[in-house]
């Protein structure tokens, strides 16, 4: 009902509130604060993006949300306690770094929470319901929104470490997908506000794939896409902890591919250039992508530079483009 979502939100708000403040008062706060300051996170980040720390002791807040008279039903309800037995409650963050996740006007409605030792998972996240979907949410919005416009660019990111990276490195315009793949909503949600986006997901097998479908999405609701690859092993918060903002700038920001040069070099890695006939169907699946370029400026230059690669002919390789336009008239 609407009051327990009311309820629900302003349980949030106390909660966020009190996870800053137990990460910078408490002993067992330090040691993720400790954390955090490893990372290379610095205060004013960690302010600015109310990161807190949930105490080891799995009952502090159900003792905390008791007194402000939320009942325990409604905290499960909600996502902050876990019970196995209606008898029993439990802290469903304890332990853990805590990400407070805010939707579009700035109300914090899921946490994320990160292990600080081994403990595993490596995230939790606040379970789905109707305040919290994934799927609708991006990480950082509320707090980008403006610079968003301003550039009328976003860096679109994985992680929320990412995010706070960036952030820290003179990068506001960055959103990140809460680890759930990239969705048509949050697509339409970034268009709304924005025509580029720069993809800069991590420099793995996972982020490469993951960013071949969020690019198809993304042009479908008619983003002009840029691709900025991360070496492999790496991700942008690792990048910048190594290289520093200004390389990570240089290096990898300013030196953002084609859409075009992406899928050349990310198809590749599915066919067997050494035989012939894979060859020629990998030159196939490329000219379909060239095909579905908006622009014939565009179309021309990749055709060229596909004719170089192969050493194959520019008026043939022009016949099948123009083949697979009318088909797909
Ligand atoms: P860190 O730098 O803190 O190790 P990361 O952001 O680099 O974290 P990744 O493993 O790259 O972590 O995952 C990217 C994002 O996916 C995370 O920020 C988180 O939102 C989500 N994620 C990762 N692991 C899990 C998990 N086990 N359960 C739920 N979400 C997860
Ligand atoms: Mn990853
Ligand atoms: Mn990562
Ligand atoms: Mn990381």
């Amino acid at each position: 009902s609407a009051s327990e979502e009311q309820s629900i939100l302003e349980a949030y708000q106390w909660l966020a509130k009190l996870y800053h403040h137990l990460l910078y008062h408490t002993k067992d706060g330090k040691k993720g604060l400790e954390y955090l300051h490893q990372r290379g996170f610095t205060d004013e980040t960690i302010e600015r993006f109310q990161i807190g720390f949930s105490l080891p002791s799995k009952d502090f807040i159900v003792k905390f949300l008791e007194k402000k008279g939320y009942h325990r039903q409604l905290m499960v309800k909600a996502g902050f306690l876990i019970t196995n037995d209606q008898t029993n409650y439990f802290d469903r963050f304890s332990g853990r770094i805590i990400f407070p996740i805010r939707n579009a006007i700035g109300k914090t409605v899921g946490f994320g929470g990160r292990s600080i030792g081994d403990q595993e998972p490596k995230y939790l996240n606040s379970p789905e319901s109707e305040l919290f979907q994934k799927s609708k949410l991006l990480y950082n919005f509320d707090n980008a929104r403006s610079e968003i416009r301003k550039r009328n660019e976003v860096i679109l990111l994985e992680g929320y470490a990412d995010v706070l990276a960036l952030h820290q490195a003179g990068v506001p315009n960055v959103v990140a997908s809460l680890g759930t793949s990239f969705t048509d909503s949050q697509a339409n949600i970034i268009r709304r506000y924005v025509e580029t986006v720069v993809i800069c997901f991590d420099g793995d097998k996972a982020g490469q794939n993951a960013t071949y479908k969020t690019l198809k999405l993304l042009k479908k609701v008619g983003c002009h896409v840029k691709i900025a690859m991360l070496p492999n092993g790496y991700d942008p918060d690792q990048y910048i902890q190594e290289y520093g903002a200004d390389d990570f700038h240089q290096t990898i920001l300013e030196a953002s591919a084609s859409e075009m040069t992406f899928l050349i070099s990310h198809l590749r890695n599915e066919y067997n250039l050494n035989q012939e006939g894979d060859r020629l169907r990998y030159v196939e699946r490329i000219i379909s992508e060239i095909a579905l370029l908006d622009s014939s400026i565009e179309r021309d230059h990749y055709l060229r530079e596909l004719s170089d690669q192969f050493s194959l002919s520019f008026e043939a390789l022009q016949q099948d483009l123009v083949t697979k336009l009318k088909n797909s008239e």
